[in-house]
């Protein structure tokens, strides 16, 4: 298949070349021209703009940092809509809010382009080893056809509903993550500070009916887990910032909706004072480093 691929980034390049890997012609684009070289030296070819490389796809997919972006790209004068031909499928893999998801949808729908918000979980380690998890926002129909090549570049591919929704199941997971690690690192300060060995609390609480992700997996205490970023120094894992710009998404989202979100706004303002003290490209467990007393 010809594939349009906007946006070769940490979590796009690895995602194009896993397509290359499976006998696809690429076209790319990027606005960084050291992105586009890296991409044709695996086998790619770049583009002159967003709008040429849609021009001769049967598919289109974007990886881009945010909404904006992702309406520049799609809606732009020299974007998608401008060059693709109408019946081509678009993928959107960025992390944006759902309200403008849909409007770009209902763009494409307008052009007679069916698109999909496909945004992914597993970070770039996922992307390199095309073990993604995609939660889909698209007409049935069109997940459908985009699955198995989704399925090229993940391991979970998850249909959530129509337009939108897959950014929904996105922000609204990742907001209780932000909210559940900050619980494990109270609970493994206030555990500390009273005395008990936090590898043993950690061991209660994981066959206990305190255990989540955040404790058994990605616990945010040194020592506690051997492959968890805690025990390199909060080095790699998923940024502070990260999780801060997917926290703004969820409480803009609750905004919206009228529904409240009293712990996610509590998370994203914490996150937001870690961030102001430089730990923004820290992994976002490191918030225990912000939540501890006096030692
Ligand atoms: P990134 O900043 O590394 O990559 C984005 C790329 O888009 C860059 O190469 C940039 O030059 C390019 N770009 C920006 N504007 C453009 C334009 N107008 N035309 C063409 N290219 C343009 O970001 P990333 O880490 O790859 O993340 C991409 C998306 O995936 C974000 O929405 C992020 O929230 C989400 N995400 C990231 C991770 C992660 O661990 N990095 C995990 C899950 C989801």
């Amino acid at each position: 298949m010809k594939i349009a691929f906007v946006g070769l980034g940490n979590m796009g390049s690895p995602m194009a070349r896993n397509l290359l890997r499976h006998g696809h012609s690429l076209v790319v684009f990027d606005v960084v021209q050291r992105n586009v070289d890296a991409l044709t030296a695996a086998g790619a070819m770049a583009a002159t703009s967003v709008r040429a490389a849609a021009a001769t796809a049967e598919l289109v997919i974007t990886m881009l940092p945010s909404s904006p972006h992702v309406k520049t790209v799609y809606l732009g004068d020299d974007g998608v809509l401008a060059g693709v031909p109408s019946g081509i499928p678009l993928i959107d893999s960025s992390t944006i809010d759902p309200h403008s998801a849909r409007e770009v949808a209902a763009a494409a729908a307008a052009h007679g382009n069916p698109m999909a918000d496909a945004p992914v979980s597993g970070g770039t380690g996922g992307a390199e080893t095309a073990t993604l998890t995609f939660m889909v926002g698209a007409e049935p129909a069109v997940f459908d056809r985009i699955k198995p090549l989704l399925a090229q570049m993940g391991k979970n591919i998850v249909y959530c509903g129509n337009s939108g929704t897959g950014q929904v199941a996105k922000i609204c997971n990742n907001m209780l993550l932000g909210i559940s690690m900050i619980g494990v690192a109270e609970a493994m300060n206030l555990g500390a500070a009273l005395g008990i060995e936090p590898k043993i609390l950690a061991g209660v609480i994981n066959t206990s009916s305190g255990r989540c992700w955040s404790s058994d997996t990605y616990n945010p205490y040194p020592g506690v887990l051997d492959n968890a970023p805690a025990a390199r120094g909060y080095s790699g894992g998923f940024g502070t910032d990260l999780m801060l710009k997917d926290l703004g998404l969820a409480t803009d989202a609750a905004k919206q909706a009228r529904q409240p979100v009293t712990l996610g706004a509590a998370a994203q303002q914490l996150y937001q004072i870690w961030s102001a003290h430089g730990a923004g490209g820290q992994d976002f467990s490191s918030i225990i480093n912000l939540l501890k007393g006096c030692e």
